[in-house]
């Protein structure tokens, strides 16, 4: 089963389902036949546990080799970087070669990145690993961080096509499944009620997801970022409305410092935060104790901020790409699946992260 992702620079199919795997080898010989080379760039830890399935599916007959890198965020470095490149010439890969990113969204992002400058830019597939790459592995956004900052060096670079094999989620620690399921929640407040609803009224516990309720939820989040993204490809726009709870999520991972907390878990502490924004500023109306009681019993925790200054929080927000020179800007919800853009100034921040310390 495929759907397809439309952009201004390039279509492609993303495979989604358990033993998607098995299709790589026969959509690999329609469409990237005279491939030179398969170069997998893959997380380390995930090799360890999903390598052998991969390289039973990668297609006969072409020569492949693996790169591996360390697990993370560890490989979103100049040096992993380098070193793929590096790789990559001492095998004298041309044009033709092709990047396969197996791991999450690191590796993605990662991979992607490699791929698109080796040589001014060569194929690459996505093989996600993980529930948050829902995400990250639809919509072209590639990138390496810099010390200075988070994703700063990077691209819109589309992939060639995703192969999201739901048998490798088997593996994935419970923090990490959090981690995904907020872009998930993320994904149903700023686009889908119906979703929103689904979501609250059968997920009571994330260890006892069933497969099939996972998989329609990874679906429909991947249909909301791919209709985003097929509207605005290089985030002049609407595109900005994926960032719904980031502001202040990515406020978190910086000042606890990157990899403290998960993407995800900030990012939804992030979402409480714009929520209560909205009610402020706007007429959503969600009941927004009700809404973050829900969330507390999935585990998600508001006391990862307790150690973090209201201060820091608020100048790391003002850094924010979306910010403008002084003011921080915020996706907002006028309801749910309305998103919008404003400006807030400092008291209203004050008092939705006095909401938060007070949960
Ligand atoms: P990740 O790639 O860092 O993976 C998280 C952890 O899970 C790692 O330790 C990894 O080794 C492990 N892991 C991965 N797959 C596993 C499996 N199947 N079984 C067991 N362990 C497994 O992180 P992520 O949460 O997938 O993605 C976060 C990254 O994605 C960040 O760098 C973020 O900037 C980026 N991101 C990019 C976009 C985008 O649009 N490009 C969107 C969101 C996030
Ligand atoms: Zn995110």
């Amino acid at each position: 089963e495929s759907m397809i992702i439309e952009t201004q620079s390039k279509s492609y199919p993303v495979f989604i389902g358990k033993g998607v795997i098995g299709e790589l080898e026969e959509w690999f010989m329609k469409h990237l036949p005279q491939a030179s080379h398969i170069l997998i760039i893959a997380d380390e830890e995930v090799f360890g546990l999903h390598g052998e399935m991969l390289v039973n599916a990668l297609p006969k007959n072409f020569s492949w080799s693996v790169h591996k890198v360390p697990a993370g965020e560890k490989a979103k470095t100049f040096q992993t970087y380098e070193n793929c490149l590096s790789d990559a010439l001492e095998k004298e890969l041309d044009r033709k070669a092709v990047v396969i990113a197996f791991g999450g969204g690191a590796i993605g992002d990662l991979a992607g990145f490699v791929a698109s400058t080796f040589m001014r830019g060569i194929g690459f597939i996505q093989i996600p690993t993980t529930i948050l790459a829902h995400d990250s592995a639809v919509g072209g956004k590639v990138a390496i961080n810099h010390e200075k900052g988070k994703n700063m060096v990077g691209q819109f670079y589309q992939p060639e096509a995703v192969f999201y094999d739901l048998n490798f989620l088997s593996t994935l620690p419970r923090k990490e499944i959090r981690s995904g399921m907020a872009e998930v929640i993320k994904h149903a407040l700023i686009a889908d009620p119906k979703l929103l609803k689904e979501l609250k009224d059968n997920l009571t516990s994330l260890d006892k997801m069933d497969a099939i309720s996972l998989e329609n939820y990874l679906k429909a989040g991947i249909k909301i970022k791919a209709k985003i993204v097929s509207q605005d490809e290089r985030e002049t726009g609407v595109r900005a409305y994926l960032n719904f709870g980031h502001t202040y999520g990515h406020a978190i991972e910086n000042v606890s410092g990157y990899g403290t907390v998960t993407h995800g878990e900030a990012v939804m502490v992030g979402i409480i935060f714009a929520l209560y924004l909205s009610k402020e500023t706007s007429s959503l109306s969600i009941d927004l104790e009700q809404f973050t009681g829900w969330v507390r019993s999935l585990g998600y925790k508001m006391s990862i901020i307790d150690k973090l200054p209201f201060e820091d929080l608020y100048n790391a927000m003002k850094r924010d790409k979306k910010s403008s020179k002084s003011k921080p800007r915020f996706v907002v919800l006028e309801e749910i699946g309305q998103p919008k853009l404003i400006e807030v100034d400092i008291d209203h921040l004050r008092k939705a992260d006095q909401f938060i310390r007070n949960r």
